[in-house]
């Protein structure tokens, strides 16, 4: 029997994350299913970015680089951000974003696997991984990019050759995720590096870097992390990585002297090689933000409820028959469901206009997001009879439904 709504009241009064939603302003009349792609403003954001922009910087102009911690910025916070990616101290930093990390590890990656002539990523990965795959391989001579038809293709592919692989925990299509751990080990059985990119699985599930002896990681902190538009991303090198690490976008933050202002490039110890430029230290202020709301959660009780939001919302929109291409199986689900429906745009827009806020991805899917520390039982069964009604009327149809925005 599909649950009640009443159902789901008393699933939210015994919810242990349930107190989390104080912590964030969302507008009253909407239900935010996006967070997997911008998540929603914490409260003391303002409040931090203010005293950044006021004190730090009205004040403290130029010393606040030193008397306000801004140099130290990068590490601190990629140390706050190691207990939700399972990384010890001393291995992650937040700057630049997802993009540009990921060129800096591969190519460091690269560097480290010379003669080696191929890059395996998978052909349905967010784009900008495999324009980096390009860019990158572009530089180093005889090298390219290798597209695999779907990670299962994986062992097919995996040979002598192969200098790293590139992957997508959980793919931001399907929502399907991947075993961390058993495809981390095939590909250091075949003697390649792995590097993981993780914009859809952190602080959406416990992540674990160091146990599954990830080699390089990236990924965003606009998502699930809540860290604001546009926020720094961040980047994982194993410690037993780092000192050999040469990374190609070689700038005076990530030198040992930066101000001693030498002509030549000296890396600096540790992770903090992968930094290029100055922060963006505004945009750091408010993750700085959100952090201190991931410092009261526990990440098993995000994913147990994770898993319970999207299993409700599948088995509430079962009787609707569009076709999901999310898997079924919870160990192989991340924090989404992906419905299809030909088309898809027009009925996501007119739940926009009902206060259901979803997204898009071509051709065909309807993406719904789950971000535990502030969706409830209650929202997941109102969204679900929401795309019941926009179905049932067919109001989607509306010629205004179809306009397209410039982002999806
Ligand atoms: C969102 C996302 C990105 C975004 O990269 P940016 O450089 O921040 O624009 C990259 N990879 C994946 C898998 C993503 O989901």
């Amino acid at each position: 029997m599909t649950p009640t709504r009443t159902a789901c009241e008393a699933l939210d009064a015994a919810d242990p994350l349930a107190g989390l939603r104080a912590e964030f302003a969302l507008p009253a009349g909407v239900l935010y299913l996006d967070g997997n792609s911008l998540g929603a403003l914490p409260r003391g954001t303002s409040e931090r970015v203010r005293r950044m922009v006021e004190q730090e910087w009205g004040d403290g102009l130029i010393r606040s680089w030193n008397d306000a911690g801004w140099y130290e910025l990068p590490q601190g916070l990629g140390e706050r951000l190691s207990p939700l990616l399972g990384a010890a101290p001393g291995q992650v930093v937040v700057c630049d974003s997802t993009s540009v990390n990921l060129f800096k590890v591969l190519g460091a990656a690269l560097r480290m696997r010379p003669g080696r002539r191929t890059v395996l990523a998978e052909r349905s990965a967010f784009p900008t991984d495999l324009y980096i795959a390009e860019g990158v391989t572009s530089l180093f001579e005889g090298v390219e990019p290798v597209l695999l038809p779907t990670a299962a293709d994986l062992d097919r592919l995996l040979d002598a050759e192969v200098a790293a692989v590139v992957l997508s925990h959980v793919d931001y299509r399907t929502g399907e995720l991947l075993d961390m751990a058993a495809i981390t080990e095939r590909v250091h059985r075949a003697g390649a590096l792995m590097i993981w990119d993780v914009c859809h699985s952190a602080g959406a599930l416990p992540v674990e870097f160091d146990r599954c002896q990830v080699d390089f990681a990236v990924g965003c902190t606009y998502k699930y992390l809540n860290g604001g538009p546009g926020a720094p991303a961040f980047l994982y090198a194993a410690e037993r990585h780092q000192a050999d690490a040469r990374q190609p976008l070689s700038g005076w933050f990530g030198h040992a002297r930066p101000f001693a202002f030498e002509p030549g490039y000296a890396p600096t110890e540790g992770v903090r090689r992968f930094l290029t430029g100055t922060p963006p230290l505004l945009g750091m202020a408010a993750l700085e933000a959100s952090l201190d709301v991931w410092a009261k959660v526990d990440l098993h009780a995000v994913r147990a409820k994770s898993l319970a939001l999207s299993s409700l919302f599948l088995e509430l929109v079962e009787p609707l028959g569009l076709p999901t291409v999310t898997p079924r199986e919870e160990r192989r689900r991340g924090s989404q469901v992906s419905l299809r429906h030909p088309d898809g745009y027009a009925v996501m827009q007119a739940l926009i206009e009902r206060g259901v806020i979803g997204d898009f991805r071509a051709p065909d899917l309807l993406r719904f997001g789950f971000t535990p520390l502030y969706v409830s039982y209650t929202d997941v069964w109102d969204a679900a009879r929401q795309l019941a009604e926009v179905l049932d009327s067919g109001e989607w149809r509306q010629e205004r439904f179809s306009r397209q925005g410039a982002v999806t």
